[in-house]
């Protein structure tokens, strides 16, 4: 109830001005969020580094409904991929995008101008010496995200994509993108879907998310673990012991502000550990998702709220 209330809210322009108009707004969002700026991005992006972790950025913007706003965004990311060349982050920083930001949604040639931008953010990536991860948003997107994937992918080989282990579909997807040479981030999923298409329990999703591990570990394509359950990553490890992986074949991934002590353990154990690091002004949609996936943290809004001031 709470999960489906917060997601639509995370929809909804009225209480999105409600909530950034709120005070101590800023300071819960940095929890999540390494600031406004592209040079707080770096900046963060410079400590988790130091400290023997990876980084995917992410200029935060979804949902963009012009083309000029669509451009935008990618030429952002074209100026965030300069700087980590720069600043000699990018050996261990890469970008994650998401298509609607760069025009996906948009009612005329959408699916084209999305394409295009992600081919500049690609290539960009590409001079720069590091690599791209598509995000993928809700079920409706999955067949646009997965096709625009596989065209960047004949020029842009090593890009990525995400799987939502919820979506019924998934396991197939998965035994597609198994191959040799395809980096796919396999998370449970964070959007509200109907359950024609997607488990809807917590069991479910963890049963759908291991065996979706089952067939990109078994396979020969690179896994991109993203969870923070310790179930999820203490199956991951085993499943990579038994297909007799090493720790360079796979690697973990969390988000920001979530589990760091787990994120330092599991990078000092030796193994690949990147952050999704989120930047920029349109935090709304992500952070509203981090509340709707634990209602501690909604508690610890709703605390903020009644003592401000
Ligand atoms: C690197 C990365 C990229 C992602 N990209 C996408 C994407 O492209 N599309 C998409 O739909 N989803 C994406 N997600 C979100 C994902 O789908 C889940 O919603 C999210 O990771 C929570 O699921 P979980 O596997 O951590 O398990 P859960 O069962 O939700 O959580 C397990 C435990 O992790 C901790 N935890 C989880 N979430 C939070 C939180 N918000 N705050 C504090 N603690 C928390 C808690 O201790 C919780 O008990 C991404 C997640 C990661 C880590």
């Amino acid at each position: 109830m709470l999960r489906s209330a917060l997601l639509a809210a995370s929809r909804s322009p009225q209480v999105r001005t409600m909530v950034e108009k709120f005070p101590p707004t800023h300071a819960i969002v940095e929890r999540f969020v390494a600031g406004d700026r592209l040079d707080q991005g770096v900046s963060a992006t410079e400590t988790l580094v130091s400290s023997g972790r990876k980084v995917t950025l992410d200029h935060l913007g979804e949902d963009t409904k012009d083309a000029e706003q669509a451009a935008a965004t990618a030429l952002a990311y074209e100026h965030l991929l300069t700087a980590l060349k720069e600043t000699g982050l990018a050996a261990d920083a890469e970008v994650s995008v998401k298509l609607s930001a760069v025009g996906q949604f948009l009612p005329v040639d959408g699916e084209k101008i999305a394409l295009e931008n992600a081919r500049r953010i690609c290539q960009a990536a590409a001079d720069a010496g590091t690599t791209v991860t598509l995000d993928m948003e809700d079920h409706t997107t999955t067949d646009s995200t997965l096709g625009i994937a596989r065209e960047l992918r004949a020029d842009f080989p090593w890009l990525g994509v995400v799987l939502q282990a919820y979506l019924r579909r998934t396991e197939a997807d998965c035994r597609d993108l198994a191959h040799e040479g395809s980096r796919v981030r396999i998370c449970k999923g964070a959007y509200k879907e109907p359950e024609s298409v997607a488990f809807q329990g917590k069991r479910e999703v963890d049963l759908a998310y291991v065996r979706a591990l089952k067939v990109l570990m078994a396979g020969q394509g690179y896994p991109m673990v993203a969870s923070h359950d310790p179930n999820m990553i203490k199956i991951a490890g085993q499943l990579a012991e038994w297909n007799r992986r090493d720790v360079t074949s796979f690697e973990y991934q969390m988000l920001f502000g979530i589990r760091p002590e787990e994120q330092l353990r599991l990078a000092e154990a030796g193994n690949t550990m990147r952050v999704y690091l989120p930047y920029g002004q349109e935090w709304y949609g992500y952070f509203m998702r981090r509340l709707a996936e634990r209602p501690a943290n909604l508690t610890f809004f709703l605390r903020a709220m009644a003592t401000r001031g």
